[in-house]
């Protein structure tokens, strides 16, 4: 019957067999890669005590609305995260009760992306795992992906120890001492410093971003504490503020995670000796 046809009929038919083909591929590619990434995050959710799932529609969560990455993107990312996971001691996430760990391919919020998020008092931490170099930004792309997956962490952890969930307020009163008394953090408008790159711009602040907040200062500080615990022993050795609060916040930390003593640093020092020179 083929035979009939004119050659244009016939080449339009064998492009559409082509490219049904094609796509049969890259569904079965895509299925199989789905199928991957539900186990293994069901593994990662099982050793870990919550959630992680990785969302494949959008979803909308008050001020932000959450894309999905594809499978690949997802894969790629898991195996760093599944290391970055694997420095904490199962008592880190007994200690905050994380509920869900929901990894993404975009955050966006009403003016700008975020590539972490954490939804206050709901356990629930948001991840973008697409790599995206920044001009305005001294990180490169896979230590920023590194430190936001601590930085996260350790907001849920500071909301456990120092967030009044009856009164509905954040307050550690000592964290405020370490700094100037004249400083002011970046509360009440203005520009926000955003760079997430070590500086040393300002003494008693690891990087621009962790003048935003107390809050985002501590996280800064836990973040990079992880990803590159050389450089921040350089910085504080000549920072006397920020030796103090490395040592806050380690004191607090261990308080309610005994495991996550000099012994847990020492052996993050061993393993993410020098991420950056
Ligand atoms: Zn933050």
């Amino acid at each position: 019957m083929v035979s009939f046809l004119s050659s244009g009929v016939r080449m339009v038919i064998i492009l559409a067999i082509l490219a049904l083909t094609q796509q049969f591929e890259l569904c079965a590619g895509e299925l199989e890669d789905r199928v991957t990434l539900a186990e293994r995050t069901k593994v990662l959710s099982s050793k870990y005590g919550f959630k992680i799932v990785a969302i494949d529609i959008p979803e909308k969560k008050g001020e932000i609305t959450v894309e999905p990455a594809t499978s690949q993107r997802y894969l790629e990312y898991l195996s760093m995260f599944e290391q970055e996971l694997d420095f904490y001691p199962t008592e880190y996430f007994e200690a905050i009760s994380l509920d869900k760990l929901i990894l993404c391919g975009q955050i966006a919020g009403a003016d700008f992306s975020y590539e972490g998020y954490n939804i206050r008092l709901k356990q629930t931490i948001y991840l973008d795992v697409v790599k995206r170099e920044l001009v305005n930004d001294s990180t490169d792309a896979l230590t920023r992906k590194k430190l936001t997956i601590h930085h996260e962490l350790f907001h849920v952890f500071d909301d456990v120890v120092h967030f009044d969930r009856v009164k509905r307020f954040y307050n550690d009163p000592y964290w405020w001492k370490l700094n100037e008394p004249s400083f002011l953090y970046h509360v009440f408008g203005g520009e926000l410093p955003s760079n997430r790159g070590l500086s040393d711009a300002m003494p008693g602040f690891l990087t621009g971003y962790s003048r935003q907040t107390e809050n985002e200062d501590k996280a800064e500080i836990f973040g990079w504490l992880m990803v590159d615990p050389a450089q921040v022993e350089i910085r504080q050795a000549r920072d006397d503020r920020l030796r103090q609060k490395v040592t806050r916040l380690k004191m607090v930390v261990v308080q309610k995670c005994p495991n996550m003593n000099e012994s847990f640093w020492a052996k993050v020092r061993r393993q993410n000796g020098g991420a950056t020179k």
